[in-house]
């Protein structure tokens, strides 16, 4: 038995959990990948065989999974954490968007299980370095239970007590680092193409009006040097884009411009592959273009 659990141990979980282990939680992993797992228990997590056996080994579980569907499946499915013995409390650190939030909340709530949402921002930087934004949505009672754990990823912000609503908040969030990225490439293709160094020009707009989370972050890391291994796969980024769109169109909000960005990611998706880095949205722009954003 060990205070918290832990399903989903890739390129967020894995640093999460070991920011956990280094405050001193006692942490039950699983990931269907053995090798992710196997590098936490080396750091002193204890190996669970399932979602469900990590839900009978902790009270409080905490998921970072890449889609929608899986989230669900690992929370209610036929060896899910809603068969463990001794789970009270899951909370889901990944995006999931506010229709499956809402959906697998009610069926945890059938089982006496608290469901609670809390969507990060801020990349792998931030899971590693404790400096996430961290949107959360759940009764203001297990808030108070479980704000010293998420404190250990970054800020808390508490966004109110309806399941879904932190993943509102996440999704638009999402929206705009993904618009920020096609756009700052197709400033940075022109400029390129007229003449201009893109690391002058990048320098240029961080001084200036029109600088960006792609401009400050995403550019001089993973794409002026060409390794376009910032962290955040293309295909999770499309599903955020479109899960966003989607619930706009849901609530009568018209998104033009979100409809443009989701289709960038498609494009990106059928040209470069789900895995690839979704900063290969430049290489999209790059090749259109007819030159290389480089420098
Ligand atoms: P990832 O693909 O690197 O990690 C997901 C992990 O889940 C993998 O280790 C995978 O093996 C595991 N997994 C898949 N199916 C499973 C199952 N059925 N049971 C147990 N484990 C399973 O994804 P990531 O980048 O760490 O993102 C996780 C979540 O966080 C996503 O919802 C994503 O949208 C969100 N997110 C990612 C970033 C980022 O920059 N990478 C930032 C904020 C939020």
């Amino acid at each position: 038995m060990t205070d918290l659990g832990f399903i989903g141990l890739g390129r967020m979980g894995g640093p999460m959990v070991t920011r956990l282990l280094d405050a001193g939680h006692e942490v039950t992993v699983f990931d269907v990948s053995e090798e992710a797992a196997r590098l936490l228990v080396e750091r002193g997590a204890a190996p669970a065989g399932s979602a469900a056996e990590v839900g009978s080994a902790a009270e409080i579980v905490l998921t970072s999974l890449p889609t929608p569907d899986i989230v669900h499946q690992v929370a209610l499915g036929e060896a899910g954490i809603v068969h463990g013995s001794r789970v009270k409390t899951l909370v889901d650190l990944s995006t999931t968007g506010p229709g499956t939030a809402t959906r697998i909340a009610d069926g945890l709530a059938a089982r006496g299980i608290q469901w609670v949402d809390a969507p990060v921002s801020g990349g792998v930087t931030g899971a590693r370095e404790g400096t996430l934004a961290v949107m959360v949505s759940c009764p203001e009672a297990t808030l108070e239970v479980i704000r010293p754990i998420l404190a250990t990823f970054g800020k808390v912000f508490f966004v109110g007590e309806k399941p879904g609503l932190a993943q509102v908040a996440k999704l638009g969030n999402n929206l705009l680092a993904a618009a920020a990225l096609v756009i700052s490439s197709e400033a940075l293709a022109m400029g390129v193409k007229a003449g201009l160094d893109p690391k002058v020009m990048i320098d240029i707009i961080n001084a200036g009006s029109g600088r960006n989370s792609a401009t400050q972050d995403k550019f001089p890391r993973a794409i002026l040097p060409g390794t376009f291994d910032f962290g955040f796969a293309t295909a999770l980024s499309y599903k955020d884009v479109r899960l966003c769109v989607d619930e706009a169109e849901a609530l009568g909000v018209p998104m033009v411009l979100g409809a443009v960005v989701r289709q960038m990611l498609a494009v990106t998706n059928a040209k470069f592959g789900p895995d690839s880095d979704f900063t290969s949205i430049a290489r999209v722009i790059e090749e259109w273009a007819g030159v290389q954003i480089r420098g």
